[in-house]
């Protein structure tokens, strides 16, 4: 099972993740940042696209896509 690892450290709160795939990311209200919505997300090609897609480069997954 692979897991989506955030670095919230990083994440600037853009919310371009939660525009590409709201089904698994969401800003925290209170910390303007980007969270899971679930424990354990269905990761989608909408996912990775999310990944690829942010700025900040702070989405990860584990074990790393080969
Ligand atoms: S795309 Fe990246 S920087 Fe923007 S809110 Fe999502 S995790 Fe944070």
């Amino acid at each position: 099972m692979r897991e989506i690892i955030i670095d919230t450290y990083l994440c600037s709160g853009c919310g371009t993740c939660v525009e590409l795939s709201p089904e698994v990311f969401r800003l925290g209200d209170m910390t303007g940042k980007a969270e899971l919505v679930t424990v354990d997300p269905q990761i989608t090609e909408a996912v990775y696209e999310a990944a690829a897609y942010c700025p900040e480069k702070c989405i990860e997954f584990f074990p790393p896509r080969s």
